[in-house]
């Protein structure tokens, strides 16, 4: 289908393996609204600028080999200036909010608690006036994460499209994840090292972030008081500042607490 007969896009959440291709679509023609909830719209505006920048210097460093080697040069998948066009076509939208997107669709955003602002959509479509509701369930959240809200349940619709990456594995039971990083801390500490944490960008840096506060807070490593942290991803430290700024509905129980007493969470 060509790109610029596209008359929308509905973007579950933020995660660049689902909006790391609009820069692209734009790119192909696209000039549809890009609908999504506000935060998502705020976490993609750092999130495809980011990925143009890499695709950027990419494909500046393969061109550099293949000059010298004499070989075809390469064009990026798609550029910051397609970045900046996309996330020109973002339309923000608050959960549980009616909206009548284009004609003939109505569509609402549910909190899915998967990542702050992620969505499950529920979409009513009237064709010849019969109106057929489909929901897309984006990635959908488990229960009792840190920092987000549950999953909200769907009531009914007559069709749904299921996210699903792991197949039939179970998830293992929540263990006490916590206490097991502050025991990692302990001991490399005690033996005077560092913790180095590779982690995804947005929202799983914050989930550290936020059980490292909680470690600090509840003085669960003795004798390095005060130990210093640091976000070494200029994407993952601009995100920390949109969970900082975001609407507060969209935090949990404990986390909105913690902000009503004037403790940062993360
Ligand atoms: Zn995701």
């Amino acid at each position: 289908m060509p790109a610029n007969t596209i008359e929308a896009v509905f973007l579950t959440h933020a995660h660049i393996d689902h909006s790391g291709m609009l820069p692209k679509l734009y790119k192909d023609g696209f000039r549809g609204g890009i609908y999504a909830t506000t935060t998502t719209c705020d976490l993609c505006n750092i999130m495809l600028r980011d990925s143009a920048h890499i695709q950027e210097s990419e494909a500046e460093w393969q061109n550099r080999k293949a000059q010298r080697a004499g070989d075809e040069l390469v064009v990026s998948v798609y550029t910051m200036a397609d970045a900046i066009g996309a996330i020109s076509r973002f339309r923000p939208c608050e959960y549980g909010q009616v909206i009548q997107a284009e004609e003939g669709i109505i569509v609402r955003f549910s909190d899915i608690g998967h990542l702050l602002g992620s969505a499950c959509i529920e979409l009513w479509l009237t064709e010849d006036g019969v109106t057929k509701k489909i929901v897309f369930s984006g990635d959908v959240g488990n229960i009792d994460q840190p920092l987000i809200k549950d999953p909200l349940p769907v009531e009914e619709t007559d069709y749904l499209v299921l996210e699903s990456t792991y197949g039939n594995r179970l998830h293992e039971k929540p263990g006490n994840t916590v206490g097991e990083l502050a025991d990692v801390l302990q001991r490399t500490f005690d033996r005077g090292g560092n913790v180095v944490i590779p982690s995804f960008a947005v929202g799983r840096t914050h989930e550290m972030l936020y059980a490292i506060r909680q470690i600090k807070q509840e003085g669960m490593v003795s004798g390095h008081d005060g130990f210093p942290v640091y976000v070494d991803s200029p994407p993952a430290v601009e995100a920390t500042g949109i969970f900082l700024q975001c609407d507060q509905s969209c935090f949990d129980e404990e986390t909105a607490a913690l902000v009503k007493q004037g403790i940062n969470p993360i």
